[in-house]
């Protein structure tokens, strides 16, 4: 008899996982339950469908449940697994359009459930007007919402909310971002965070850091947004301050979380329970600098994490062996880019810190259009390289990657400062802006 493989969640990691332990072992039976209305989708481009540069949300799915069953494999939208009974080896299933329940039988499990937008307690955060952004349908209804809103408020200025900020000044609306910190993208160093904020000022935001939101009013829907500055008309507000990993169902049947709250996992995947993987935002990474269990909820490390489960599900080999925290964001005309740990996390871990912080441009001086280019190198005293971040003009910040690459191979400033770089006038200065960082860091 084959056996079968069940993935709770269907979106980045539950269909990799899905998808590629069909593919390596084609007698396995494998099903994927999602409980909203799309598997396979990338939340990742909501803001741009937001922004009006992407007509229709389903574009944002790679692959229907139609192309899955081509593949052999079943993802069923709509069904919602509310119940694992582990020692049954089986789970209950609401089919939410159906109103039935029923149980399902499985040998191995995929637990791929994801995050969620966290909602502070706030007074009126249910109210109409106000939203969180996560899944397909939130973009709809937030696109519905902004064709008749002029006024908006972003709560939380990390790179959703800015990235939102972009969408929403692109379809013409007035935005202000409130943070609770003292500057934008607190995540990063603060000369990246300055660099942000007069971006988003040059783009028509309006950013109050340092304000703290108490509530929302309205008469049945959003009026007002309550902060510790005052009030802030507004008929759309998004709260975009953070998400926490859904560990409820698993954590119910007793797989273990970890010191983050995500799922600990080693690099199998494996949780604590026999025959139970775990994949995706709802699961742990290891920072390869710190060698601690890391949080790194990014769609790009979910598809890994997914293809590593099924992989392994289905008898091959695979491991998955850690992240050193790379991540990219486009706010207007600038990109914003990170690897490894910034100054303030890398002396919180306990490294002896060094960094340096330059600007250079993005092409020869004497080719047409030049943009400044920024690059923050973070190092420790020894000379091994702890990470950076690069401000950049559009694609430019994708440079990081070469950074990330030495991280993943312990590499030195001495490492980076030898590298042979691409290089062409329209492209990069002679020099180009790592090298420089680096010579400088020397
Ligand atoms: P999720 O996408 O959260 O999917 C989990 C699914 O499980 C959900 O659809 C949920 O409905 C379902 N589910 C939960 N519980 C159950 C249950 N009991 N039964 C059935 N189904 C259940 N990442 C990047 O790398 N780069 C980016 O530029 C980027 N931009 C982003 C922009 C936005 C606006 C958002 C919201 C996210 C962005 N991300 C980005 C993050 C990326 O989208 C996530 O890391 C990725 O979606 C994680 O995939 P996942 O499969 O682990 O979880």
């Amino acid at each position: 008899m084959s056996k079968r493989l069940v993935a709770i969640g269907g979106v980045a990691a539950g269909m990799s996982a899905a998808a590629k332990a069909k593919r390596t072992n084609p007698e396995l039976e494998v099903i994927a339950f999602e409980k909203s209305h799309y598997v396979s989708y990338g939340a990742c481009g909501l803001p741009y469908y937001l922004a009006g540069w992407i007509d229709s949300v389903e574009k944002l799915v790679a692959r229907t449940p139609e192309k899955f069953a081509k593949q052999g494999v079943t993802a069923l939208v709509r069904h919602e697994v509310v119940e694992v009974d582990y020692p049954g080896r089986r789970l209950r299933v609401a089919a939410l359009d159906e109103g039935r329940e029923f149980w399902q039988p499985f040998d191995y499990l995929v637990v791929s459930t994801g995050a969620r937008p966290v909602v502070p307690p706030l007074e009126g955060a249910r109210l109409e007007g106000v939203f969180t952004l996560r899944q397909p349908e939130d973009g709809v209804a937030i696109r519905q919402a902004l064709a008749t809103a002029e006024r908006t408020v972003i709560i939380g200025a990390g790179y959703v909310g800015l990235e939102v900020a972009e969408a929403f000044r692109a379809q013409g609306k007035q935005v202000t971002v409130v943070e609770l910190q003292d500057r934008v993208l607190p995540n990063a160093d603060a000369e990246v965070s300055e660099l942000v904020l007069q971006e988003l000022e040059r783009n028509g935001v309006e950013v109050l850091t340092g304000v703290q939101v108490e509530g929302f009013a309205g008469d049945g829907r959003l009026e007002k947004v309550l902060t510790s500055a005052g009030e802030i008309p507004a008929e759309l507000a998004l709260l975009s301050v953070g998400i926490k990993p859904n560990v409820e169902l698993a954590s119910s049947f007793g797989v273990a979380t970890g010191p983050t709250g995500a799922i600990a996992v080693d690099d199998k995947l494996r949780t604590n329970l026999e025959n139970v993987w775990a994949a995706g935002d709802v699961a742990e990474s290891r920072h390869l600098l710190t060698g601690e269990p890391y949080w790194l909820p990014l769609g790009d490390i979910a598809n890994k994490h997914g293809r590593t489960a099924g992989t392994v599900i289905a008898g091959g080999r695979a491991e998955f062996k850690g992240v050193v925290g790379s991540a990219i964001t486009k706010i207007f005309e600038l990109a914003v880019s990170f690897t490894g740990l910034t100054e303030a996390d890398a002396r919180a871990a306990g490294f002896e810190v060094k960094s340096v912080w330059i600007k250079s441009a993005d092409r020869a001086h004497y080719y047409p259009d030049p943009h400044p280019f920024h690059v923050k190198l973070v190092y420790e005293t020894s000379g091994r390289l702890l990470g950076a971040q690069i401000v950049g003009h559009r694609n430019d910040a994708l440079r990081i990657d070469a950074v990330a690459a030495l991280l993943h191979q312990g590499g030195t400033v001495e490492d980076l400062r030898s590298l042979d770089l691409a290089y062409a006038p329209p492209f990069s200065p002679v020099w180009d802006p790592l090298l420089v960082a680096a010579n400088q860091a020397k």
